[in-house]
């Protein structure tokens, strides 16, 4: 079913491409209907344009409010061509088919990323655009309709290929981003009154986002992907500048996203911290005097993982930072910034992606998480609570010295970013062996010693760290097994929720050994 356009109805916020392509349309025998500021843009290229106000017979008023809301502009782009009943209707009403709508929308999302004020972003709501987008792609059969500017090449080699004709494929083509992009726009609205509101009750949020960049691939070769921005949100991978480096990868933005969560948990103004990621679980955290420092101690924990690694930095990326960290294999770095000298040595290995991310997010921020499954969304607010915010309960006779209250907060902190099931052993600010991801606890508690046991080989250590380390779990132990692993290992202090049935038969296994053990009544399971 091609179609011949005998009528095209524009009405742009973004007028680039515009005059190319009305023009061309033009030299088809289109005519040309358009509103205020694109009228004027058309007639002063001298094009032949009607005026929207003079289809309809209205002025347009109330501040461009209402323009095109008219039955005139409406039954045009509804009407189905061929059916008696409309026909008649558009004969006694005095409407003429419209064949073609190009429309984009008022600049909402980029009001709201301005930084503009309430009244502002409230007049930026388009509200006719959508209206006509949605009945002209609802009428697809009949009628073609353009939301973005770089699809006019598109309508034009059909129009030239099918000499003045649109294919159904085509318009329902556009049809489907047509309502991708009203779903999108509606979706940025209701983030940013959710975010006014200060609530991040699920019910006042829409799911959608702008479409980033399309992924070469997904998880794995053979599955398609791409990466959409959510509206509103800061100083995350989605909003981090590439300075250099190959394309970023669906797993490389999932690895990046996961170690620039974990590094926003060390305030800059405190210590320098680095966080090493590998399959979107840290394999080395560690504060330190230095970006370098931190670095070093943070590889030491499990070099071997560490290759190929992604590695995140809280503060701005230094020349010595950079050095260390070229030294091997690094698939990405992120930081809030970096000196020109540190971009000068990333510069010299081609292929790692540097991002810049401009701040930290804050760890404490409201906002929702949402995981698929068959056929639905599981929606939750973000992990927001912060170890230096919970009160710490001694329940063993021996509370933890200070120096193990400091590691204690450390692991505690590196846990909540490990998937369950969590165990952290650290010592001296820096991890010594972490066990993700494993069905059983006592599991995660025996690799990450393993792991530290392994580490002290390659370092030619006398001991693995993990003596004399603390320990940290994200759920509580449901048995003392895994905590006696962990006192095996050398552990000395204990931090993890609490809450289980068997506490006083961990308690007790702790005090046995002469182990502390705080409860923090709060737990990070992340699955
Ligand atoms: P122009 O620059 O032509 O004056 O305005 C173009 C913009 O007006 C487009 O972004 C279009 O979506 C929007 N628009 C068209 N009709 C209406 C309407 O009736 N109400 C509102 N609020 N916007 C409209």
């Amino acid at each position: 079913h091609p179609r011949r356009i005998t009528r095209a109805l524009l009405s742009v916020s973004d007028k680039a491409g515009l005059l190319d392509f009305a023009r061309q349309l033009a030299s088809y025998g289109v005519e040309l209907v358009s509103t205020g500021g694109t009228a004027k843009a058309l007639k002063d290229a001298g094009l032949r344009v009607i005026d929207v106000a003079e289809l309809t017979g209205f002025p347009e008023m109330m501040d461009g409010r209402v323009k095109t809301l008219h039955p005139k502009v409406h039954g045009g782009l509804l009407a189905i061509r061929g059916n008696k009943e409309h026909a008649a209707s558009m004969e006694a009403h005095h409407i003429k088919p419209i064949d073609l709508l190009v429309v984009n929308l008022y600049p909402f999302e980029e009001t709201v990323a301005k930084g503009a004020g309430y009244d502002d972003c409230i007049e930026n709501i388009d509200i006719g655009g959508p209206a006509m987008i949605r009945a002209a792609a609802k009428n697809h059969h009949d009628v073609a309709v353009v939301v973005d500017t770089t699809d006019y090449a598109k309508v034009l080699a059909e129009l030239a290929e099918h000499s003045g004709m649109l294919s159904l494929e085509l318009r329902k083509k556009l049809a489907a981003k047509a309502y991708a992009r009203t779903a999108a726009y509606d979706a940025a609205i209701s983030n940013w009154f959710a975010e006014t509101l200060q609530d991040d009750a699920p019910d006042y949020r829409a799911f959608g986002g702008k479409l980033i960049q399309p992924l070469r691939y997904g998880e794995n070769p053979h599955q398609t992907a791409a990466f959409y921005k959510s509206p509103g949100e800061r100083f995350g991978v989605a909003s981090a500048r590439q300075v250099q480096g190959k394309e970023l990868s669906y797993n490389n933005i999932n690895d990046t996203d996961a170690a620039y969560e974990c590094i926003a948990e060390f305030d800059p103004a405190r210590t320098a911290a680095c966080v090493i990621v590998k399959h979107a679980n840290p394999c080395g955290v560690a504060e330190g005097d230095t970006l370098s420092d931190a670095y070093v101690k943070a590889l030491a924990c499990d070099s071997t993982s560490a290759f190929g690694g992604i590695v995140a930095l809280n503060r701005t990326l230094d020349a010595e930072a950079a050095k260390a960290i070229t030294e091997i294999f690094t698939e990405v770095i992120i930081a809030p910034d970096a000196t020109d000298e540190a971009i000068a040595i990333v510069a010299a290995k081609k292929n790692l992606r540097l991002l810049l991310a401009g701040g930290l997010p804050d760890p404490r921020a409201k906002g929702l998480t949402v995981k698929s499954v068959a056929g639905g969304l599981l929606v939750q607010s973000r992990d927001n609570a912060v170890v230096d915010d919970m009160t710490l309960k001694t329940v063993t006779q021996r509370a933890p010295t200070a120096a193990e209250l400091a590691d204690l907060r450390f692991a505690f902190r590196v846990a909540k970013h490990v998937k369950s099931n969590t165990i952290v052993y650290a010592r001296d600010l820096a991890t010594v062996g972490i066990g993700a991801g494993q069905m059983s606890r006592v599991d995660s508690a025996r690799i990450a010693a393993r792991k530290a046991e392994d580490a002290a080989r390659d370092l030619k250590l006398s001991a693995p760290l993990t003596k004399g380390s603390v320990v940290a779990s994200d759920a509580f132990f449901p048995f003392a097994d895994g905590l006696l692993v962990a006192i095996e290992a050398g552990a000395t202090a204990v931090i993890q929720p609490g809450g289980s049935m068997r506490d006083a038969e961990v308690i007790k296994a702790a005090d046995d050994h002469g182990i502390a053990m705080v409860f923090t009544g709060t737990r990070h399971f992340k699955h």
